[in-house]
This record gives structure tokens, sequence and C-alpha cells, in this order.
């Protein structure tokens, strides 16, 4: 595998706080487990709750982890211009953003936070400039590749096409406004919070 810059931590405030925060980053990084981290964690933080076209995997509740869709509804909330993102990811099933629960969450004062795919992070910042958009990346490009092979549940090919992907993700770093490495799932998800604007404490 060639080499491939891993960008280093960065997060040095450098515009004013919208009150919503945008967490993306390349595949295998982590992305689920801070996010879950932070559910378990932090009640400070308003975590979105995105519309999904795939099935519940076991423990995993509606309107908790996600809003379970079929197709047809999911196509009515994009007809209806109730997504305030969406994508395709991993080129199977859609995810999407509700417009109006983060609206009347920033409306009501709430820390806002959407883990969503870099797809999704594209188009928030075409609508919402002003959020915050967190890039979050591994502590190397070895351990990466670590995290997505390691599983060992993918063929050769598939592992190759993701760590294509991955090289592609990565480099969209420079895109977003700061850097947290997730060397450490609590630390990655205190240096979150605290640039949130909220105690970066946890209950564990
Ligand atoms: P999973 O199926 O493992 O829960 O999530 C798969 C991927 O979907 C993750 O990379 C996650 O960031 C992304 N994702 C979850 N919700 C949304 C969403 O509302 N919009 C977009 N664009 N991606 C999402």
């Amino acid at each position: 595998m060639t080499a491939v810059e891993v960008p280093g931590e960065n997060t040095e405030r450098t515009k004013p706080r919208s009150g919503v925060t945008v967490l993306a980053g390349p595949t295998a990084v982590g992305k689920g487990t801070v996010s879950t981290f932070i559910r378990d964690n932090y009640p400070d933080v308003w975590l979105s709750v995105s519309a999904t076209t795939r099935q519940a995997r076991p423990g995993e509740e509606e309107g908790v982890h996600y809003f379970f869709k079929a197709a047809d509804d999911f196509d009515s909330l994009v007809a209806d211009g109730e997504l305030l993102e969406w994508a395709v990811v991993h080129g199977v099933n859609r995810y999407g953003t509700l417009r109006s629960t983060v609206e009347a969450a920033v409306a009501n004062g709430k820390s806002v936070l959407l883990e969503i795919d870099l797809q999704g992070a594209r188009q928030v910042k075409e609508a919402m400039p002003e959020a915050d958009f967190v890039f979050l990346a591994p502590p190397s490009w070895d351990e990466l590749v670590r995290r997505l092979v390691g599983r060992g549940t993918e063929t050769a090919q598939e592992q190759q096409r993701r760590l294509e992907t991955a090289k592609l993700e990565l480099a969209a770093a420079p895109e977003f406004d700061y850097v947290i490495v997730n060397d450490d799932v609590s630390r990655a998800a205190a240096a979150l919070v605290d640039l949130m604007g909220l105690t970066p404490h946890h209950n564990v």
C-alpha cells in the first residue's frame, strides 16, 4: 500500500459556534463508535437520529439509533424536501438527516451532532456553511488498514475496494474545519464535546 498522508489533530476554533456540528471521516475510522459513546455518556449532546432504508440490527431501536424506513417512505421524505441531506452509503442503503428535527433542536438551543458520511457532510456544507465540520482521522494509515481489514469478513477484492475508497475519503480532510484523531474513543469523544462548547467529562 502506498503512503497516504493522514492529517494531524487540529481543534483550534476558527469560526463562531452555530449549534450544529457535523462529524464525518473515512470508512472504518470509528465514527459510529464515537457517536455511540457520546449517546451513552454525554446527554447534553443532541445526536441527530437519521432515517435509513437498511434493516435494524439486533439491539437497534426505532427512533433511538435510526428511523427505519421502507424504500417508498424514504422516497416520500426526499420528494417532500424533508431531508437536510441524504446519500446512498456503501452502494446499498439510503441514509438521510431529517431537516425538521434538526431545526427544532437548534431553535431550542441544543448542541446538535450529525454523524454522517462524507457525501452528506458536503451537502450540509452547501445548506448550512455556518455549521462546524469535524473530520475524524485514524492515528495512521496502517491503523486504518488494520481496522478495515481486521474483521476478516470481506474478500481480498472487497478489502482492496474499501481501501481505495478510504484513500479518497482521507484526501477530503482539508474540506473540514477541524480534525480529531480517533486514537482512543473516550478521548476523541471528549475532544469533540469540548469543541462543541460542552463540558468534556463523562459518567463512566
Ligand atoms: P451504519 O449502517 O453502520 O449504521 O452506518 C453506515 C454509514 O452511514 C456510516 O458511515 C454513517 O456515517 C452513515 N450515515 C448514518 N446516518 C447518515 C445520514 O443521515 N446521512 C448520511 N449521509 N450518512 C449517514
